[in-house]
């Protein structure tokens, strides 16, 4: 079922092409149903972004979509990635883009993992 505030599914968007093997990625963990690599322009000392293998333009289309196999493998290795990268001990931050007024760049869903600094309160002011 189609979502509004994004178009369809781009097969030729950057994450579409990665899980595909056709551009490279520093991955740091994969399984059946999501792959995780470090963002090519990272916000924190430790930023990941952990992507589902299905095509879904955002959390809004993945959440409405996605079979319940998918919704939990995916939510099971934000968590797991989280850990083996260290975070659990000092804490990290989760967050999704989705549509025009959170500036989603790549429209496959995906979540930000940062973490390895204090990252401050929630949002900044304004932007
Ligand atoms: P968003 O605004 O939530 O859609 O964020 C997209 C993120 O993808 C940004 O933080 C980009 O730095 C990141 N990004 C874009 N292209 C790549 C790439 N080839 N490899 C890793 N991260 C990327």
């Amino acid at each position: 079922m189609a979502v509004t505030g994004l178009p369809p599914y781009d097969d030729a968007n950057v994450f579409a092409r990665i899980l595909r093997g056709e551009i490279p990625c520093k991955k740091v963990y994969e399984d059946e149903h999501a792959l995780a690599f470090h963002d090519i322009n990272p916000q924190s000392p430790v930023h990941v972004l952990v992507i589902p293998k299905g095509r879904y333009v955002s959390i809004a289309d993945f959440s409405a979509n996605a079979s319940d196999a998918e919704v939990a493998g995916f939510w099971r290795a934000v968590g797991r990635v989280a850990k083996e990268l260290g975070l659990e001990a000092s804490g990290y931050r989760v967050l999704t883009n989705m549509g025009r007024d959170a500036h989603q760049e790549v429209p496959h869903f995906h979540v930000h993992i940062f973490g390895g600094r204090s990252l401050g309160r929630m949002l900044p002011r304004e932007s």
